[in-house]
């Protein structure tokens, strides 16, 4: 099966938004296993449109438009379609009925073009709008199979997922069922990743394993495809297993978390408390783990402790130390992990000092960074890190590793 992508909008072409639908879809059908082989874009005009369907009609067996399903004028998507297939639009009683609710319960006056949303091709399995008001659509003629989805991305998206991927795979006669799995690794880059398990990639056929990387962090998407539910977990147990064999102690987490939420519910279950000084992250520790509901729990607090006077007055680091190997050293980082930890009595303190860049600093390079841990009574440990990338990018990363060694911590703790 071929498919193809029409995206309905002159904003697209303008520029002013970028074709994310057509991204978002070409993944979900990839997963599928249904290829993609052209993304169009036309803009508001029926008589572009037109042609676009003409041109797809005659290399693509499912046709997916996104946009255009809208109240106004310039939403032309559906009565260009019926007009190149001789279909007429006939209200959807219940698309109807839901948008008066909407009307209802938002307590604004439902205009007579807001019904044209109810309006739906003839012949075609309704996609409901859990998040909106115009409703998607599927059928099938001559062949073809056609599919059309409101262009806003929170609408489409679950969409998609609720409605249009069980339409397809009902439509295509598929009984398998499609199970995925995302491991998430840290401290390992992509590259090394894939060398760990090249043999698995390259062998690869149920499940299939697709690296993902991004931001220091590196995914694998592990799908596999069979019709009973319990066969394809076991067959995506199986191979996560192989690799865990080999990158285990990277994977830190499955599916949509991220390294924040795993170690805030560490710290939450071990009930442990946490303060940071932070020198070249400026305060973005405490930032991402504060964002998290529950943080009052276990965050005590922090300082960011940016210049040496801070370091020295506020944090009690030595100034022999400062003088000596300066701020961004082993011991500094070493002294401000105990200090914060002491200062604000909590079970653990972290402390990160480096060089975010542009320029170098106290002669050393740009990415040289040091993160302190000291936790409870143990020696306290520092971790130093040389990071690549720009100064946002160091920052960002920084902070992760953070994350990532605080995790290492706790789940030894319970060893
Ligand atoms: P509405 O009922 O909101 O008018 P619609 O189905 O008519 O929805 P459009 O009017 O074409 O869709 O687009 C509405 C909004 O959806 C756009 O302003 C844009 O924010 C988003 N959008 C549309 N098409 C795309 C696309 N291909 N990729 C990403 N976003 C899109
Ligand atoms: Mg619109």
């Amino acid at each position: 099966m071929n498919a193809e992508i029409i995206a309905v909008g002159s904003e697209l072409l303008l520029g002013q938004i970028a074709n994310t639908n057509a991204q978002f879809l070409s993944k979900q059908l990839a997963e599928l296993g249904i290829n993609v082989y052209y993304h169009t874009v036309v803009g508001d005009n029926p008589n572009r449109l037109e042609d676009a369907i003409k041109i797809s009609q005659s290399r693509s067996d499912l046709i997916i438009f996104t946009g255009g399903l809208g109240p106004t004028k310039d939403d032309l998507t559906k009565e260009t379609i019926a007009r190149v297939l001789g279909k007429q639009l006939i209200f959807d009683e219940a698309a109807l009925r839901s948008i008066e609710d909407y009307f209802k319960k938002t307590n604004r006056h439902m205009t007579e073009n807001n019904k044209k949303q109810a309006l739906v091709l003839e012949g075609s399995e309704i996609l409901p709008n859990d998040h909106g008001m115009a409703p998607g659509m599927g059928f099938k003629v001559d062949k073809i199979t056609y599919m059309l989805f409101p262009g806003p991305p929170k609408e489409l998206n679950p969409m998609f997922l609720s409605y249009g991927a069980p339409f397809l795979l009902r439509s295509l006669g598929v009984v398998e069922r499609i199970e995925s799995r995302v491991l998430r690794f840290f401290g390992i880059g992509e590259s090394q990743l894939e060398t760990e398990i090249e043999d698995l990639i390259d062998n690869q056929t149920n499940p299939t394993i697709a690296p993902l990387a991004g931001d220091g962090e590196v995914t694998l998407r592990l799908t596999a495809k069979h019709n009973s539910l319990d066969v394809a977990n076991q067959l995506l147990d199986h191979t996560e297993a192989e690799i865990v064999k080999r990158v285990g102690k990277f994977l830190y987490g499955y599916d949509s978390t991220s390294l924040v939420n795993e170690l805030m519910n560490k710290l939450k279950t071990s009930k442990h408390t946490i303060a940071s000084a932070e020198s070249l992250t400026g305060g973005l520790f405490a930032e991402e783990l504060t964002n998290l509901a529950g943080s009052s729990a276990v965050v005590k607090g922090g300082i960011v402790c940016y210049t040496n006077e801070v370091k020295e007055q506020v944090l009690h680091v030595k100034k022999e130390t400062l003088d000596t190997e300066g701020a961004v050293s082993s011991s500094t980082a070493e002294q401000l992990a105990e200090n914060i930890k002491k200062l604000l009595k909590s079970d653990i303190g972290i402390s990160f000092t480096g060089v975010a860049g542009p320029s170098e600093s106290e002669g050393k390079p740009v990415g040289t960074v040091y993160i302190g841990i000291s936790y409870l009574d143990q020696p306290t440990k520092v971790f130093p890190l040389q990071l690549a990338g720009s100064r946002q990018g160091i920052r960002t990363r920084t902070v992760k590793y953070g994350f990532y060694y605080l995790l290492q911590l706790l789940n030894e703790q319970r060893n």
